[in-house]
């Protein structure tokens, strides 16, 4: 009984979703899910990305976090749109928040919208909120036996990005065996090293970004 449930719960988020992604398409948004633990990056890696496309993108942001704004409000000075779901303790955002966010969102001018996940490895991947790329970031301080204890994550991401790997000279974390790793359970997903502190491996990520939006115009 209690399978069914969550099934149902899993259905009708997919419903939503697709709405979502209709409603995104009809206005030529490309949406990105940002998914990682609390900590790897998701908001640093986005004031990276803004640096980069500020002038050739038009970029709007939704930051999902458990409780408080101080992402957002780090974002909103960045001066592009930002809307903040708070979940109230929920731990992964999901089809329904996303649209309310949606709602708040000036679609019509923005191209490019990244979504900031809650800080989770687990429920945001069976979660759809209706974005046409799932992005995960990894971090070297959490060790490369992520893609063994979180494979549901790693098996949907299409693209993993290995963030703060200008701590490499400090930290025990082989990046081959964590690609292989990867490999094993996902063989699309396209993987950049990376690090928001040095802004190593940035460009690569903002060019597929780019590539991604490219391909959806023509
Ligand atoms: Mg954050
Ligand atoms: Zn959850």
């Amino acid at each position: 009984m209690k399978i069914k449930v969550v099934k149902d719960i899993l259905g009708a988020n997919e419903q939503i979703a697709e709405r979502n992604r209709q409603l995104l398409d009809s206005k030529g948004v490309l949406a990105v899910n940002l998914m990682s633990s609390p900590g790897a990056g998701k908001t640093s890696l986005i004031l990276e990305t803004i640096k980069r496309l500020k002038g050739k993108t038009r970029l709007g942001i939704i930051e999902g976090d458990v409780s408080s704004s101080l992402d957002a409000e780090v974002i909103g000075k960045e001066g592009v749109p930002v809307v903040q779901i708070n979940t109230g303790g929920g731990c992964h955002l999901d089809a329904n928040m996303t649209h309310s966010a949606l709602g708040n969102m000036p679609l019509q001018d923005i191209e490019l919208l990244l979504i900031e996940n809650v800080g989770n490895l687990i429920c945001p991947a069976e979660f759809a909120l209706g974005e046409h790329k799932k992005v995960l970031i990894s971090s070297i301080p959490e060790g490369d036996d992520k893609p063994f204890k979180y494979p549901s994550m790693f098996h949907k991401a299409d693209v993993v990005l290995i963030n703060k790997i200008d701590l490499l000279p400090y930290l025990k974390f082989d990046t081959d065996a964590f690609s292989q790793a990867i490999r094993g359970i996902n063989e699309r997903a396209e993987i950049f090293q990376i690090s928001c502190a040095t802004g190593q491996g940035i460009e690569k990520w903002v060019s597929w970004l780019l590539t991604q939006m490219s391909r959806r115009q023509s």
